[in-house]
């Protein structure tokens, strides 16, 4: 177990990230002190107060003051932002909750990152360890904080859906089994938009594994097999490959598909089940399942336990979720989509004809690779922002009709003018959502309630 010679700790971000920070700090007896920027939701302010832990809010003036020799910080918070720069800059430690927390753990972990489907395929990993009667928790980006549950009670199995911001304020911490999904580019305004920091971002969760430990990736992505990174990994590299036309893997263990079927194999215990028995639908989310089987796998879960619940599991709230049919149109809440390559593969996996709903805050989009897939089969592009120009420029020409509207009502309704039976309304933005909405939950539910409301006029 770790052995703290330190005792002055600085939490900055007073979100569930550092509440959980907090709590488990002072658990282990250091002097702790948390400082935000902005202001607390109510309960951590209580939370706080109740367990006796000073903060501040609304400024770092006084963190500033502290000799602090450790500091832990929340993932939205930039490195280059000056509080955390003024820490750095004096040899302080500036780590992560995940590695904060992952110091006083004797919990196994499963680690999933990637730029897409890390929720849908965490959620459904510890859906499967639960199922097969594991005392699993899901944290990370998700659910209560990770360090706050290893405060309170910690557990055997924690099941970590890890960003890239986790990832970079992450030093010793080892992953059990690590899952790498697929690297595509995302918030390159956050890597001086740089590729290759990003994808050596998502790396890191190899990084400390040793010959024991398991690293599931995706074995048909060229930015993970040819990463700089890759041949250093020292962990046993089981692939999953979601082509038809890719081959078996050689070793002992990986995923595959063939004749409509998904195979996966982990030191001689075999899963095969059909695709068309998947309860989440399409190609990546075929991808996903046959990341989550192989985890499973891995963590000692017996086949028969891992295909039911890889049938009964559709998949997580505005991913991809049915909104319902009105009038012959069927709308699809993809409101998670933030970034271009989830959009390309909701309008890939999605049949045609589709009214396309699209824009929010551009995170350094490139549309290049969207027109291919949206030509021909998207009649309509209803943009959905404060500012549409960029979307409007790419699509113009290659798209037959293209909408510039500023808000959720006159995007659907432009929608559902545009719609006919038949024809389906996706929300896709491929932008994140906080110049019209608060979050990305936040416009999918909007949507929906949209959709809800047009059905009740309409009977
Ligand atoms: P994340 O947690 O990485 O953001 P989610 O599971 O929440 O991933 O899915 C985010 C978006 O990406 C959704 O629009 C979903 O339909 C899409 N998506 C899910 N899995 C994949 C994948 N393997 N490849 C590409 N897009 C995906």
């Amino acid at each position: 177990m770790y052995e703290q010679t330190m005792t002055n700790i600085a939490i900055l971000g007073g979100g569930e990230s550092g509440w959980g920070s907090a709590l488990l700090a002072k658990v282990k007896g250091y002097r702790v002190f948390l400082s935000d920027s902005g202001i607390l939701a109510p309960r951590y302010r209580e939370a706080l107060a109740l367990a006796g832990i000073p903060f501040e809010e609304g400024g770092h003036s006084q963190v500033l003051e502290m000799d602090a020799e450790l500091v832990v910080k929340s993932p939205g918070i930039p490195d280059t932002a000056p509080v955390v720069r003024h820490f750095a800059d004096r040899g302080v430690p500036v780590i992560s909750e995940i590695e904060f927390a992952g110091r006083y753990s004797t919990g196994r972990t499963v680690c999933i990152t990637g730029s897409n489907g890390k929720t849908t395929t965490a959620t459904l990993i510890h859906e499967i360890l639960r199922t097969a009667g594991y005392d699993a928790a899901l944290t990370g980006n998700i659910g209560d904080s990770y360090a706050a549950q290893v405060a309170e009670c910690d557990r055997q199995w924690y099941v970590l859906e890890l960003s890239s911001f986790q990832l970079d304020g992450m030093f010793s911490f080892r992953a059990d089994i690590a899952l790498l999904l697929n690297i595509t580019p995302d918030h390159l305004d956050r890597y001086g938009y740089d590729m290759g920091k990003y994808a050596a971002s998502k790396m890191r969760i190899a990084a400390n594994q040793r010959p024991e430990d398991v690293f599931i990736y995706n074995g048909i992505d060229p930015l993970i097999c040819g990463d700089p990174a890759f041949g250093g990994i020292a962990s046993r590299k089981v692939p999953f490959r979601s082509r038809e036309d890719s081959s078996e893997p050689r070793g002992q263990a990986g995923a595959w598909l063939s004749g409509g079927n998904l195979h996966a194999v982990y030191n001689g215990t075999a899963l095969e089940m059909p695709l068309s028995a998947l309860g989440i639908k399409g190609n990546h989310n075929t991808a996903n399942a046959m990341a989550a089987a192989l985890a499973a796998l891995a963590a000692g879960v017996d086949p028969e336990t891992i295909r039911a619940v890889l049938g009964r599991f559709t998949g997580v709230e505005h991913r991809m979720e049915e909104a319902g049919t009105v009038a012959g149109i069927r709308f699809i809440n993809d409101s998670k989509a933030t970034n271009t390559d989830a959009a390309w593969y909701a309008i890939e996996g999605t049949p045609g004809p589709l009214v396309w709903i699209a824009g929010g805050t551009d995170k350094g989009n490139d549309y290049g690779g969207l027109k291919n897939i949206a030509q021909g089969k998207v009649k309509a592009l209803v943009c959905m922002g404060v500012d549409n120009s960029k979307l409007i420029e790419a699509f113009t020409g290659k798209i037959p009709q293209v909408y510039d509207t500023r808000s959720l009502d006159e995007a659907m309704r432009t929608a559902t003018a545009c719609a006919a039976a038949g024809d389906t309304v996706l929300l896709s933005p491929a932008c994140a959502s906080f110049d019209l909405f608060r979050n990305y939950e936040d416009r999918g539910r909007q949507f929906k309630e949209w959709v809800a409301e047009f059905k009740w006029n309409r009977e």
